[in-house]
């Protein structure tokens, strides 16, 4: 049987529908509009698509943001003194430096020199260490939004296996922990680039998550029949979006799946523009 297609658009919709009206009562309230900077240097094309994406969101719900734009040659003072520009503005509530940062950048002291009260992509590591302790500030937003999608489906993770393919800070890591938090519940494994025979510790996954970054990296022999397959991957393969898990024949094997596009990129979205809000209550307990 085909598996049901987890329609990303529609529950990212559901949320920013959400961010919408809490974040006109907070305006109507405090007289505050929750406001986003966004910092991008150089002119990577997809972190140039996903800024204006992100900007869009926060204006159609309501929100206000600031992109600054730096040239590719900016220096790492440059940056910082930018970072703290605006870690000392109290208009701006939340900061997000676009990743990946030219190659002669180090984005490590700039995500930690970011306030950890405006850190609303959650990468800073006191927000990475109050999530793994189970009293979370931020949640990071792509992982985030995976668990909404689960939870919006009513696809139950307590006590079920869960296999996140990959370790990144950003997805596979933050993932895992999510997952194994008490109220989740799940029994959680990570593979990544060494694990050997990831086809047969795949296959004991009822759900699966792929945050890999090789196109179609998931064939349809890594899958339990009936189990819940979430693709995190985004790339680009002659112009089209692909994702980490070949849809086609997964879609015939699993019970549920999402689909690249449509899946958990709009919910990444979403995300981000929930944690501007939280951000911006938090600025009002603080002041
Ligand atoms: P990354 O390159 O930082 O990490 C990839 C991970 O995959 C690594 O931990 C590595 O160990 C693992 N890996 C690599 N080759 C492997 C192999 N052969 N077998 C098993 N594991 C292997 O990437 P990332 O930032 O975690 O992103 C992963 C994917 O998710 C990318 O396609 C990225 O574009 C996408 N992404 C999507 C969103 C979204 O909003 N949907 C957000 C962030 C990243």
């Amino acid at each position: 049987m085909a598996a049901k297609i987890i329609d990303g658009k529609a529950i990212s919709a559901a949320v920013k529908k959400k961010v919408t009206a809490d974040t006109a009562a907070f305006v109507a309230n405090t007289g505050i509009t929750p406001h986003l900077a966004a910092v991008l240097v150089g002119d990577d094309p997809a972190s140039q698509v996903y800024v204006r994406n992100k900007e869009r969101a926060c204006e159609a719900c309501g929100l206000k943001s600031t992109l600054h734009r730096l040239p590719a040659e900016t220096t790492q003072e440059q940056l910082a003194a930018l970072v703290e520009q605006l870690n000392n503005d109290a208009g701006v509530h939340g900061i997000l430096v676009q990743l990946p940062l030219p190659k002669h950048l180090n984005s490590t002291p700039i995500l930690d020199a970011i306030l950890p009260s405006k850190d609303v992509d959650g990468f800073h590591p006191e927000n990475v260490g109050l999530l793994l302790q189970g009293r979370p500030r931020f949640l990071p937003c792509t992982p985030h939004g995976v668990m909404k999608m689960l939870q919006h489906e009513n696809i139950a993770t307590a006590g079920k296996h869960a296999v996140v393919i990959g370790r990144s800070d950003i997805v596979g890591k933050p993932m895992a922990a999510l997952l194994v938090q008490k109220g989740a519940d799940a029994t959680v494994t990570i593979c990544h680039s060494r694990t050997a025979d990831i086809a047969a510790i795949c296959r004991q996954a009822d759900i699966l998550i792929a945050a890999v970054g090789i196109p179609e990296f998931v064939k349809s022999d890594m899958i339990k029949p009936g189990a819940v397959v979430i693709d995190v991957g985004i790339n680009r393969v002659d112009d089209k979006l692909v994702g980490d898990v070949d849809f086609a024949a997964a879609s015939e094997i699993a019970a549920a799946i999402t689909p690249v596009p449509g899946g958990v990129g709009p919910m990444t979205i979403a995300m981000l523009l929930q944690n501007t809000l939280e951000a911006a209550r938090f600025s009002q307990k603080a002041g």
